[in-house]
């Protein structure tokens, strides 16, 4: 049945050669710009309890993932990360660098960076506050500047139609190379415009970047956790730069999605590890969906990067617009319940269609736990139980491993 269109959103075109796109919001779908949220509670939260990277808080099953990695996962991972070191290590100190000009006194810089972000290549340029509430607690003193420039960089339409696969995951890690090299380019722009410029890695996040996304305007959170950004999605790989140069903030949109996941709820029912929550929940202050980490992470390992929460996305297969159009016209979901949008293929278990889920008996699930140390004491305590108390050969071991994890150190480091 239509619907009634309560708004229209206008945004700029996928590249700097398309025209501008308008997307209806139905009426029934409208309610915030940005997402519901109570301001207190992010402000309590993250004062109480601040995020930590979940490199560091989760890096007992991110080592573990290496384990389980299949051999061509395994040999691509380390030649991506042996390309993707010198990226994420400019732009650790990429916010020391000092300016190459004079500034012009009294000029903004907005238009002018966004124009050179899309120049480059970055699909979707915004511009808000960096919020030290998303901030993670590691590197709470290495950012600098107060201006966020949010940027996405789209991933290969094609390759990753065919998630989960090794295709797919050259797209993934491959878009990371290439944005972390155009960032470099951007970054030394800003300096030639007379201010400095900090580079936030999407292999080395500073912080949650998604709240400072949607503050941007450059989309909404979608039930899958991942923003749904109007031309592409989820099929977008995100990063930040921060400036002290004087720019104009965007502002946060209503794009329906908010409403249009609880309709929709595709990747909710096409998860294969059943990860993903239907109904949504006030967390942290923002209301939301959540994923259950633990029933995410053995399929991601196993699977190449699994991802069919992105790839069975309606935004990320047709587009916004496509998807906002047919929902007035129809009050359905594009492509819901077709084999096109939903079905997806696991390597060793075939394929699945529409209201078919893989299975996985209970010890596929049961992986490392938290921080590296944090696991090491789980193996001991169990080991306690099982076999009483060790001799003192055992407990200096067990020592040694405790106290080479401390010296080595949290990486921020990852692949988020
Ligand atoms: S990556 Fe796979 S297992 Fe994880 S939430 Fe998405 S669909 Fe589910
Ligand atoms: S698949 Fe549907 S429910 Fe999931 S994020 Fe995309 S639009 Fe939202």
């Amino acid at each position: 049945m239509p619907k009634a269109v309560h708004h229209v959103v206008k945004r700029p075109g996928r590249t700097l050669d398309e025209p501008d796109v308008e997307i209806p919001v139905a009426e029934d779908l409208a309610t915030v710009p940005g997402i519901p949220q109570r301001e207190d509670d992010v402000a309590f939260y993250s004062r109480v309890y601040p995020l930590e990277t979940q490199n560091i808080e989760k890096a007992a099953d991110r080592e573990w993932v290496w384990t389980v990695y299949s051999e061509e996962v395994f040999k691509y991972r380390e030649e991506h990360d042996e390309r993707n070191e010198p990226l994420v290590h400019a732009a650790s100190y990429s916010g020391d660098l000092e300016p190459t000009a004079e500034p012009v006194v009294g000029k903004n810089i907005t238009e002018d960076v966004r124009q050179k972000a899309r120049e480059l290549g970055f699909g979707e340029v915004g511009f808000t506050r960096y919020n030290r509430r998303y901030t993670y607690v590691s590197k709470k003193h290495w950012v600098k500047y107060e201006h966020a420039i949010c940027i996405a960089l789209e991933q290969d339409y094609t390759q990753t139609q065919t998630i989960p696969s090794l295709e797919a995951e050259f797209a993934h890690f491959g878009t990371y190379e290439t944005e972390g090299a155009l960032a470099l380019e951007l970054a030394e722009y800003i300096r030639g415009l007379g201010y400095h410029a900090q580079i936030h890695s999407p292999n080395d996040n500073s912080a949650a970047y998604i709240p400072m996304f949607v503050a941007a305007g450059l989309g909404q959170l979608g039930a899958n956790g991942q923003l749904l950004s109007p031309h592409f999605g989820s099929r977008a790989r995100l990063m930040m730069i921060t400036t002290d140069g004087p720019v104009t903030y965007d502002s946060p949109i209503d794009y329906g999605i908010h409403n249009f996941c609880q309709q929709c709820q595709v990747c909710v029912n096409r998860c294969p590890g059943r990860a993903l929550e239907k109904e949504k929940v006030w967390w942290r202050g923002a209301e939301k969906n959540k994923l259950i980490y633990e029933r995410c992470r053995p399929v991601m390992a196993r699977y190449e990067g699994c991802a069919v929460c992105m790839k069975v996305c309606p935004v990320q297969r047709y587009g916004m617009k496509p998807v906002m159009e047919h929902y007035v016209e129809t009050g359905e979901v594009l492509g819901k319940g077709t084999d096109n949008l939903e079905g997806y293929s696991l390597s060793d278990k075939g394929y699945f269609g529409p209201g078919q889920l893989p299975h996985f008996d209970r010890a596929f699930f049961d992986i490392p736990h938290g921080r590296k140390e944090d696991w090491l004491f789980e193996q001991f305590k169990q080991r306690l139980e099982r076999e009483g108390v060790p001799d003192t050969e055992q407990v200096l071991e067990f020592a040694g491993k405790v106290k080479k994890i401390l010296d080595e150190g949290n990486s921020t480091r990852g692949d988020e």
